[in-house]
């Protein structure tokens, strides 16, 4: 097997291995004829890296302040007064470039995927966001400031009557000032102690009001802006960022998953329970053999029902695509995937995704350890049955608290049978444990696994263990782009 595979390239050959390893077992079950394995298209890969973005975020940048020098911003540092009104300015360009830049990397384009991954891009965002409200707020007070200063500068009296009169007088005011409360309201409760308080959907839902924030800023800008005013060419310029960010929320937020949605039109084919608490389901649909996707990938799950259409939950493939089925491993936490667990089969779905970069394609080296804790394991599953590998190549240590909490056992077993690869199930408390070092530990892994340092690692689990294990690899001097991780949080 592995010969013919190394003829292949990477990709074919993890097509082969999921497909080859799951067609007949599908067949049967199914009752039907081996009629031949289909192979689903993988996700295009975009010839970017992340100095592209990093260039555009840039060139935006230097335009941006090329744009405010021309309009003879420097000039304004010649007194005191004039420097807080510069900064004033500078702070709602850049903040707002920031806003954007914060939008443009939650917007989901496959290529802003590919090269930061969806946890980098919601790290970034994150404080993109914390950022750009900072400037907002510094360029709110900046401004008025300068605006009601006489002969010596305003004091925090005068500044705050200067933001109501503005708020009350100013044609705009109020949608100038409603954005920055907005703004002040969405990066509080994105703050981790007070987003510990909120469910997901209720966060959620508040975050959603920096688009309405964005819109308001923007017809502040063009209205009031002293670089825009009387300046098309800067105007459109402006528009033209704000569409870089916009255009691809839309087309990649909302167009691509409704138009995939109707041509897929996702189902629940069957629903298998997996031990007390997880419970997989098998997606079907139409034309599943066009939908790109690969092992270690995830989706967001929407349930067209009358209680569920309002939430979706993400949640990984757990089986390699054979363009057939897809499989979703889920365990019951919350409210969403209680309810995702109840479904019955014949329930239509609304499925976002696929994203995610835990795949073959982020693959350094030949030998791989993927290293799962508890629910983790689901998209680690999918990835030890296709990877490409030779006899001893693949490695999987699975980390739960017990063996009654183990998912996917005997298919576990029988993979490393199929695919000679080692799996170590590593249950109990640290104290129980046969090894003298605590297994995730650097000399855990170092004793578990020598050649560890020549493997690419795949990495899932709760935070907690993630976190652990990041740090050992570190310790061990593992190179972070031969460590591969998916979070399952926000
Ligand atoms: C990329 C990714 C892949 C995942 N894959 C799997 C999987 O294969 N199997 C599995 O059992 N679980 C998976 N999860 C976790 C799963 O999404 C959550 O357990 C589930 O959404 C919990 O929702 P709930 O309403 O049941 O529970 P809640 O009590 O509402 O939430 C419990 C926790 O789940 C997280 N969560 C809830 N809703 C969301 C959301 N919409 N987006 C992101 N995080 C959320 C939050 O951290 C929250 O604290 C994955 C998560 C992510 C981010």
């Amino acid at each position: 097997m592995y010969r013919t595979l190394c003829r292949l390239r990477p990709h074919d050959a993890e097509m082969a291995v999921a497909v080859s390893t799951r067609f007949k077992e599908t067949a049967k079950r199914k009752g039907r004829k081996e009629d031949g394995p289909l192979t689903p298209p993988l996700p295009r890969r975009w010839s970017l890296t992340p100095g592209d973005l990093y260039l555009l975020i840039g060139g935006a940048a230097l335009l941006i302040g090329g744009m405010w020098v021309r309009h003879g911003g420097a000039s304004l540092f010649a007194d005191p007064i004039g420097a807080i009104a510069a900064v004033g300015q500078l702070t709602a360009l850049y903040g707002t470039l920031l806003a954007l830049i914060g939008i443009l990397l939650m917007s989901r384009a496959p290529w802003i995927e590919q090269v930061v991954g969806s946890d980098e891009a919601a790290r970034l965002h994150r404080l993109a966001g914390f950022a750009s409200v900072w400037l907002l707020v510094v360029h709110a007070l900046a401004s008025t400031a300068a605006f009601v200063s006489g002969d010596s500068i305003a004091t925090p009296g005068q500044i705050l009557d200067g933001i109501v009169d503005f708020t009350v007088r100013q044609e705009g005011g109020v949608g100038a000032t409603v954005a920055i409360g907005l703004f002040i309201l969405v990066a509080f409760v994105s703050i981790r102690a007070a987003r510990s308080f909120l469910a997901y959907e209720t966060w959620y839902g508040i975050h959603l009001y920096v688009y309405i924030a964005v819109a308001l800023g923007f017809t502040h800008q063009i209205a009031l802006g002293s670089d825009f005013v009387g300046d098309a060419l800067a105007r459109n310029t402006w528009i033209a960022l704000y569409a870089i960010a916009f255009v691809p929320l839309i087309l990649f937020r909302f167009l691509t998953p409704i138009f995939r949605n109707l041509r897929h039109q996702y189902y629940v084919d069957e629903v298998v329970m997996e031990r007390t608490g997880v419970v997989s389901l098998w997606v079907a649909g139409r034309e599943l053999d066009q939908l790109p996707v690969r092992a270690g990938q995830w989706f967001s799950i929407r349930a067209l029902t009358a209680d569920g259409w309002w939430r979706s939950n993400p949640f990984s493939i757990s089986a390699g695509p054979d363009a057939r089925r897809l499989r979703f491993t889920i365990e019951a936490v919350g409210d969403g995937s209680r309810r995702l667990q109840r479904l019955l089969p014949g329930t239509r779905l609304f499925l976002e995704g696929p994203y995610g970069l835990l795949t073959g394609a982020v693959r350094t080296r030949e030998k791989v350890l993927l290293i799962a804790g508890g629910i983790g394991i689901t998209p680690l599953r999918a990835l030890l049955e296709v990877l490409p590998a030779r006899r001893g190549d693949l490695a999987l240590m699975y980390r739960v608290p017990s063996k009654e909490t183990l998912v996917f056992k005997r298919e576990l077993q029988h993979l490393a049978d199929a695919r000679n690869a080692e799996v170590a199930f590593v249950t109990g408390s640290r104290e129980s444990f046969a090894f003298r070092d605590d297994p995730l530990s650097a000399a855990g892994l170092n004793a578990a696994y020598p050649d560890i340092l020549e493997r690419d690692v795949y990495l899932c689990g709760s935070p907690r263990m993630m976190d652990k294990v990041e740090e050992s690899l570190h310790e061990l001097g593992m190179p972070k782009v031969q460590v591969h991780l998916e979070r399952f949080g926000w």
